[in-house]
């Protein structure tokens, strides 16, 4: 049953100036313009009000006056999701989480970090480093995205492929529910056996279950060296198939990220004219696609041990000459290029960004598939990703299409990919979420049972329903 929902009006807006001050609520047009969208192709939905709390207490009295009155509210974090779950569908109330921008506790002892849920990513990942410890998931994005985001869609990023994502390092979390309760959902502790894992079911719920006040981490300690080669291969599929063997041969890198070639033609052009940033990378004819691999630990010789493993398993394949990155210059240039593909192939078109996942061993015919869809369907596509861990994202570039057909055949296109996906038993997100944007194809992977399950979780978390309305499912 769609849910009848309030509008905000002049009543509600003072009620919510008194919960988090005049200096925390916006209401004019253009400012809310910038909650209004995310980076998920050009979707734009403007909210009635954007509110920014500072403590779990103001959250908690925005849901209780939401839950009372039915109005939607969407929680948003640095707002660079790329299935649009933090966009206001149902207009309502944005909850920008920019305010809770504090890293509380580093407990070196224990090796944990409390944190508030709009530490920026990569400045949570600095400064546990300087302390010599690490937190592993890594999302390209980690300049400007945030923490309590990365729960929401359970973030990736390269090194996923050996440490895990980002539901790997949660222990705990204070949330405050669509009904206005806090809670915590665990306890500080490594293990836990203590009724079900309320943690464990907010972590990729993009926020439809509570909104995230607080983060307990926990963390390892940093690898001291690394190796970083990037090789090039005659085809996708022969890197591809290059994958499985590495990891048959024992090794397990740290990073084992593919990037076709207009990847890096696209890339390697927007680094120099955009960004000023040039780096040189030798593509001669032949070469279509590299995998960039990254080896860390604490000890060298180790580490070379395993390069060279992976120099005997690339002596089967088709590849050019491997580039060995001897200097720190030389893995930022490299991993500089991995990390802007996404802008990249953003600033020469429009796209839909998908972001499947299949067995290791399946990627070869992926990619196959994924490229003569696209030309059935008369769509180019850009493929990268975090393939060591099976997860490539596609971009599909609109460039010269017209509205109407990249509204209605290409996402037939899309389609069609993602049942070639479960077909090699994949499923449609492996990092980005469902959101709106992969919402309609959500029956294809997941069974109409375990649709009814979901909706009694949401059910019994959000029983008005106020809470990120459309999302998922
Ligand atoms: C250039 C680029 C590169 C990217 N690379 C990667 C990558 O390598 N790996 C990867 O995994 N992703 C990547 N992404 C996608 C995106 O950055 C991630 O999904 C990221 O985790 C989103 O974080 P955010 O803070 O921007 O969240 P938002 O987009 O603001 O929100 C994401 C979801 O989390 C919910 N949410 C936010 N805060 C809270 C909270 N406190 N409590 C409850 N729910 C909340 C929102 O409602 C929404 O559903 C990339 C995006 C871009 C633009």
């Amino acid at each position: 049953m769609p849910v009848s929902y309030t509008t905000v009006g002049e009543n509600l807006l003072m009620q919510f100036q008194q919960i988090v001050g005049k200096a925390n609520i916006i209401v004019d047009e253009e400012h809310k313009y910038q909650y209004s969208h995310d980076e998920t192709e050009d979707y734009s939905f403007m909210p009635d009000v954007v509110l920014k709390p500072g403590s779990a207490e103001e959250v908690s009295a925005i849901l209780k006056l939401c839950n009372e009155h039915v109005i939607p509210v969407t929680p948003r974090g640095g707002g660079t999701g790329l299935s649009g779950g933090a966009l206001p569908v149902q207009k309502g109330v944005v909850v920008s989480m920019e305010r809770f921008n504090r890293i509380l506790e580093i407990d070196e002892l224990n090796l944990q970090a409390t944190v508030e849920p709009g530490v920026i990513t990569q400045v949570f990942q600095d400064t546990v480093k300087e302390k010599g410890l690490f937190y592993p998931p890594d999302p390209s994005s980690r300049g400007s995205c945030f923490l309590g985001g990365n729960l929401g869609e359970n973030a990736g990023g390269p090194k996923a492929v050996k440490y895990g994502v980002t539901r790997d390092y949660v222990l705990n979390l204070q949330v405050v529910l669509p009904t206005g309760e806090i809670i915590w959902t665990a306890a500080n502790v490594l293990k836990n056996s203590t009724g079900y894992n309320l943690t464990q079911l907010m972590i990729g719920s993009e926020g439809t279950l509570g909104i995230i006040t607080k983060i307990v981490f926990k963390l390892r300690s940093y690898p001291t060296q690394d190796v970083t080669l990037l090789v090039p291969f005659s085809t996708s599929e022969e890197a591809c198939r290059a994958i499985s063997a590495i990891y048959m041969a024992g090794v397990t890198p740290s990073g084992m990220e593919f990037m076709e070639r207009e990847a890096i033609i696209k890339t390697q052009e927007y680094l120099a004219t955009v960004l000023n940033k040039k780096v040189n990378i030798d593509l001669p004819e032949g070469i279509n696609a590299h995998l960039l691999i990254e080896l860390d630990g604490n000890d060298q010789e180790v580490l070379m041990k395993e390069a060279e493993t992976i120099m005997n398993v690339l002596e089967q394949f088709e590849t050019g000459e491997v580039l060995f990155a001897d200097t720190v210059e030389q893995k930022e240039a490299l991993w500089r290029i991995r990390r802007n593909v996404s802008p990249a192939v953003n600033y020469y078109s429009l796209t839909k960004s998908e972001d499947v996942v299949v067995p290791r061993g399946n990627l070869p015919k992926l990619v196959t598939a994924i490229k003569s869809i696209g030309k059935q369907y008369g769509f180019n596509s850009v493929v990268y990703g975090h393939a060591g861990d099976g997860n490539l994202h596609i971009n599909i570039m609109k460039e010269a299409l017209s509205d109407a057909y990249w509204h209605k055949e290409v996402n037939e296109g899309i389609g069609e990919i993602f049942k070639e996906v479960v077909r090699l038993g994949g499923t449609l997100s492996g990092e980005h979420g469902i959101g709106i944007a992969k919402r309609p194809y959500m029956s294809l992977a997941v069974s109409e049972v375990n649709l009814r399950l979901m909706r009694g979780i949401k059910a019994a978390f959000d029983p008005n329903g106020i809470l990120n309305p459309d999302k998922i499912f």
